[in-house]
């Protein structure tokens, strides 16, 4: 078997005896899908797939730097390309696919109306350093999607460049260091609860803060004792998720607000849960000073295996002064950027990047918001949460809910059930992937042991949450009916089988280089 530097197979391995005694393939295909190398372990590097006419005989201009090697692209035709990309993208799971059940991710549908927005030349092929005049209709998008933030948040400014939630955070803390600094007022300390997403602290932690954990109640929401004594002169912020990542509105929340604003720290709100409350909640009317907005969770928009991000921060009155540059204004018929740190951005704490932001997710998410229209999008909320707690319902009999109650736009269970079984949860999302399904979000939040967290998202059908929850309850009866080599030896239908994942991320190989794809390194 070819193994890579670091001990992976770079081909499936081909099982002897699947479940049932399925007959493993001879060629590594499976059913209707072929077996594909890498492009660069191809045949043909000295063709073309193009039909070039020769080279007059002229004496070449380049003198010293004419090529004398050949350059290592892999030559193929137009469908022998087609192909190895389309088996390729075979190998993956999509959301044009089935569920992607991943809580705290918000993997909805993408309305293909969408694409043919951003697609429109006007603009998707705009230059970020094109004269302002030529760009106007680009601009009035941006300002009326701020409008639609600003509106459904109930906030006063927003900050529309960062490029994803964890920008967003980094943005809203940047704010907030920028308005204690300009009351001379430096302070030292971020509070985060225990269930928060990993950027959180990692954000605090990157803009100088020391961070403190908050603790958590027995019903998984911010223990408001806790918060109360860890309060003091030397505390930035606070920044709470609502609803929180075990998918929990948080009751107090409006208690919590007062009690950060006494002590003259800052609300930052983690929002990329704002799936669950669109609509619905106004942050700004919970007293929360910062919100980021993922556009690629709430307002569709394609993401997952790294596709760009967006992650608009709406301010409060209080923060809106040090909002960063650049953004949008309208001066009489015409819209400018503020670009500078003059007139209404004196008080900027900088800028982020070095253009607007993501232009193709704006045209994306403001589709979305206007196709849906303002009550389209409350239904969203609404019909999130009632997916959420279809799965919670149907899957609680025989897997066991984390916390009691209804839930809000996602269910949460941890791994109680399997208790005896000699399954963990990483075993029960493997079998997943061989039904067809993305296993959901596993292991998150941290203070649940044994976490899956299940996102449906507002855009599945009724039709489409029972195929699920069908094969999750035939899969757990499984579990419980002792069949642990299903779990086990799980996955048997995926291109790879069960990878070293701890290894994958701490020494991914980013870079494909011919030495270590060999027999060398299987050492
Ligand atoms: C997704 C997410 C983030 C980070 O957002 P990115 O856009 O991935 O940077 C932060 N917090 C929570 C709760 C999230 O679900």
């Amino acid at each position: 078997m070819s193994m890579n530097s670091v001990g992976r197979p770079t081909r499936p391995t081909l099982v002897a005896t699947l479940p049932g005694a399925i007959p493993a393939t001879l060629g590594g295909g499976r059913g209707l899908l072929q077996d594909e190398a890498l492009i660069f372990e191809r045949e043909g590097w000295d063709s073309s797939g193009v039909d070039l006419p020769e080279p007059s005989q002229d004496a070449s201009d380049l003198g010293d730097m004419v090529r004398r090697a050949p350059i290592g692209l892999p030559g193929l035709s137009e469908p022998e390309a087609m192909r190895h990309y389309v088996r390729l993208s075979q190998k993956n799971h999509a959301i044009d696919l089935a569920l992607y059940p991943l809580g705290s991710c918000t993997m909805k549908h993408n309305p293909r109306l969408n694409e043919k927005m951003a697609r429109l030349p006007g603009f998707a092929d705009v230059h970020p350093l094109q004269p302002q005049s030529s760009v106007q209709g680009a601009l009035e998008l941006m300002d009326q999607l701020a409008h639609w933030l600003m509106t459904l948040t109930g906030m006063s400014a927003v900050a529309m460049s960062p490029k994803a939630g964890a920008h967003g955070e980094l943005c809203g803390l940047l704010a907030i260091r920028a308005a204690h600094e300009a009351r001379g007022d430096a302070r030292k300390r971020v509070l985060v609860p225990t269930s928060a997403h990993g950027t959180n602290p990692a954000t605090a932690a990157f803009v100088g803060y020391e961070v403190e954990e908050i603790a958590q109640t027995a019903d998984g929401r911010v223990d408001i004792a806790d918060l109360a004594a860890k309060l003091g002169p030397d505390v930035a912020a606070i920044m709470v998720t609502n609803p929180n990542t075990c998918g929990l509105f948080e009751r107090d929340v409006i208690q919590i607000a007062e009690l950060v604003h006494a002590a003259g720290a800052y609300f930052y709100c983690d929002g990329a849960n704002f799936n669950a409350i669109v609509g619905r909640v106004r942050p700004g009317d919970l007293g929360v000073d910062a919100m980021h907005i993922n556009l690629h969770k709430t307002f569709s928009t394609p993401h997952g295996g790294g596709g760009p991000g967006s992650g608009p921060v709406v301010l409060s009155a209080a923060l809106a002064p040090f909002a960063p540059t650049p953004f949008v204004v309208k001066r009489g018929e015409a819209y400018e950027l503020v670009e500078y740190r003059e007139g209404e951005a004196v008080q900027a704490f900088g800028r982020l990047c070095a253009f607007h932001g993501q232009m193709g997710m704006y045209v994306r998410a403001l589709s979305y918001m206007l196709s849906h229209g303002a009550d389209g999008l409350k239904q969203v909320a609404e019909d999130a949460v009632l997916n959420a707690n279809y799965i919670k319902a149907r899957l609680s009999g025989v897997m066991s809910a984390a916390f009691e109650g209804p839930c809000m736009h996602e269910a949460l269970f941890d791994d109680h059930w399997l208790e005896g079984t000699g399954i963990t949860t990483l075993d029960f999302a493997k079998a997943m992937i061989d039904e067809g399904f993305h296993p959901m979000t596993m292991y998150f939040p941290l203070v649940v042991h044994g976490a899956m967290l299940i996102e449906p998202t507002e855009t599945e059908s009724k039709a489409e949450l029972d195929r699920f929850c069908d094969v999750l309850l035939l899969l757990a009866e499984a579990a419980k009916a002792g069949d642990v080599e299903r779990f086990k030896g799980a996955p048997f239908h995926a291109p790879l089988r069960r990878l070293d994942e701890t290894l994958a991320a701490r020494r991914p190989r980013l870079r494909w280089r011919p030495e270590l794809s060999t027999d060398v390194a299987a050492e």
